[in-house]
């Protein structure tokens, strides 16, 4: 009997509040977008199915939301990052701050999820909102941007506009390989280790 394998793949979104994140999460998954701000209770998860090369995948993907008005791990439990396939850390290239912080969201995400070789583990960052004003606004520069993503072991790195839908396809792509290159790992440990069956349980999509 052949099934088709299903892969599920965690991806947790991270960064400073108003940077974009569910804006890109909903223009990816349901090719929206809205001016509104409206912040995020809670976690959030989204998923969405896409096919690389022979595989289907299913991105899960989870963003942090808003406690007290700051988005952060510490209340969400160690559920939220736990198991993540790769973590995506967004800024605004219009606010220094947002980038700055950076820093602190790649630290805290190591010290949280605790992968097993955290110098391996995949991270993408997306520079959000190019849009804004045609550019003339922006603080932060490509390649300050690249310099940073080098200096933490060459994490990919995109530029994007959740308001234009630039680039939110080919950024969450990669996101996707990087992850599976990630997942690919935990099946040989899985392999390894025959008494360990991972479970698809995934809601949802229909077994045709
Ligand atoms: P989050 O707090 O990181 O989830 O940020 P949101 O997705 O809620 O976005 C915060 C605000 O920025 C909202 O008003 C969005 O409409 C706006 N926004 C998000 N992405 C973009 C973008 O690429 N360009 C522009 N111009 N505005 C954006
Ligand atoms: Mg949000």
């Amino acid at each position: 009997m052949s099934m088709r394998r299903r892969t599920l793949l965690k991806v947790i979104v991270l960064g400073d509040s108003g940077v974009g994140k569910t804006s890109l999460m909903n223009q990816y998954v349901h090719k929206k977008f809205s001016q509104q701000y409206k912040a995020t209770i809670g976690a959030d998860f989204v998923t969405k199915e896409l096919q690389i090369d022979d595989r289907l995948v299913t991105l899960q993907v989870g963003f942090l939301v808003q406690f007290n008005g700051q988005e952060r791990f510490q209340s969400l439990g160690v559920a939220f990052y736990r198991g993540a396939d790769c973590c995506v850390l967004v800024y605004d290239v219009n606010v220094m701050k947002s980038f700055d912080s950076l820093e602190n969201w790649h630290e805290e995400f190591l010290k949280q999820a605790n992968p097993s070789d955290p110098r391996m583990f995949p991270f993408t960052v997306l520079g959000n909102k190019i849009d804004i004003d045609g550019g003339n606004s922006r603080v932060v520069s490509e390649k300050k941007a690249k310099d940073w993503c080098t200096s933490k072991g060459n994490i990919p790195y995109f530029e994007t506009s959740a308001k234009e839908d630039y680039n939110v396809d080919a950024a969450f792509l990669c996101i996707a390989k990087t992850a599976l290159s990630n997942e690919y790992d935990q099946d040989i440990y899985f392999q390894a280790m025959p008494e360990t069956v991972p479970d698809n349980e995934q809601s949802g999509g229909c077994a045709c």
